[in-house]
């Protein structure tokens, strides 16, 4: 039976990572891998993730399975996280998933069962992760452009000329916000552009919302997709625990569906359950627990979000620095686009040679692509790094 296989290519990132471990020089920078870290390269257990834990270690007395669709109060919760503590969720659907992947592969097993011959159209460039994922459940890709390279931001126009294109029934995949791996995202004015776009031709909203609370705040990294709530007649949401709440190897995300009316939502959810029975039965429980826990209690709650908010402005902080740290080592507005981006990534804008340089030479690891993890970056090496940078340009 196994002769028949041949050795899988190593995972880019995940490969990075070892390298890195493997570099002896005590000066060596770990911009890859897409975790959170402090100022001290840790990527702690959140305070208010802990306590959570405390009380359902003291509180637990089954492992007997949960349900289908994992923890009633957590899936209420991530309803209320998306969008907003009084909006009307009489139309969506939610269930728990295995992380946000687990929530990516599950609506594209729906999408496949709902129309077959859809084709998921995905932004260029996009998480490497999506087209496989989308590949696995059955379904065609296509890109549409996005990044522009040249400039740091969104190709906007082309977007827009682009979506225009695409045939009725199809299905758009967005990043809700902290689009990764280019950090460059729409203005809410650009969102509403797309919103039009989707509803006049007939096109399905498929929205990654990985890194709600990483960009701009919890409430305005939700406000894409709760403008297109406003407007579109049904879109599917995949949502993630693993940045927000840190709890990346426990595995917690959520399928939103949103359709028309309850009914519809009712019928659309059945089948997402069908799906997750099929590809793994019933969801992790721990860390949706401990999340509901969170989003149950109002001080747990607040505790959550003050340490998030530190996260954030720690994230917003080191692109401003890097972005003047860049400018006065290059002499140029080159890289001011660092400090526009939002979210836990850019990508630097330079060859895959020059990375490999960085690596070499300075034991600085970051993708190929030049996508770097601001979180990675420290306060007290911005000045060394932007030397690095500008000495291999
Ligand atoms: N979507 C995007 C855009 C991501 O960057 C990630 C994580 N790197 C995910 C989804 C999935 O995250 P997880 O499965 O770890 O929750």
């Amino acid at each position: 039976m196994f002769e028949t296989l041949t050795l899988a290519p190593p995972d880019k990132i995940l490969s990075l990572s070892v390298l890195y471990r493997n570099d002896p020089r005590a000066e060596k920078m770990d911009l890859g891998v897409g975790v959170y870290k402090d100022s001290e390269g840790r990527t702690l257990i959140m305070n208010a993730v802990r306590e959570a834990e405390k009380r359902l270690y003291d509180s637990q007395t089954t492992k007997t399975y949960v349900g289908m669709g994992g923890d009633d109060g957590f899936n209420k919760g991530m309803l209320k996280l998306v969008f907003g503590e009084d909006a009307d969720v009489s139309r969506m659907f939610a269930c728990q998933t295995a992380g946000g992947s687990g929530a990516l592969r599950t609506i594209a097993d729906l999408l496949k069962k709902a129309k077959p011959d859809a084709t998921v159209w995905l932004s260029d460039p996009t998480w490497a992760n999506h087209a496989p994922i989308l590949t696995a459940g059955g379904l065609k890709t296509a890109t549409y452009p996005y990044f522009d390279a040249a400039t740091g931001g969104v190709k906007f126009d082309a977007m827009v000329e682009a979506l225009k294109k695409i045939p009725a029934g199809d299905v758009v995949l967005l990043h809700g916000c902290c689009h990764n791996p280019t950090g460059a995202n729409l203005t809410l004015d650009q969102w509403a552009v797309v919103a039009d776009i989707l509803v006049e031709k007939g096109l399905f909203p498929f929205v990654d919302l990985a890194y709600q609370g990483f960009g701009d705040g919890l409430e305005e990294d939700a406000a894409s997709v709760r403008l297109l709530a406003a407007k579109v007649p049904e879109m599917a949401i995949a949502t993630s625990c693993s940045k927000n709440f840190s709890v990346y190897r426990d595995r917690v995300g959520a399928v939103i569906l949103m359709a028309p009316d309850a009914e519809r939502a009712k019928i659309a959810g059945s089948q997402a359950l069908i799906v997750t029975r099929v590809l793994y039965s019933m969801p992790p429980d721990h860390a949706a627990a401990a999340v509901r826990i969170i989003l149950e209690d109002d001080a747990l709650r607040a505790n959550w979000k003050t340490e998030l908010e530190e996260m954030r402005l720690r994230m917003l902080n080191l692109r401003t620095g890097f972005a003047e740290a860049l400018r006065r080592q290059s002499n140029s507005s080159r890289f001011d686009f660092i400090a526009e981006h939002r979210g836990m990534f850019s990508r630097l804008g330079i060859t895959e040679d020059q990375v490999n340089r960085l690596r070499e030479e300075y034991g600085i690891y970051m993708v190929g692509d030049s996508r770097f993890n601001v979180a990675g970056l420290k306060e007290d090496r911005l000045e060394d790094l932007a030397k690095a940078v500008v000495s291999v340009l």
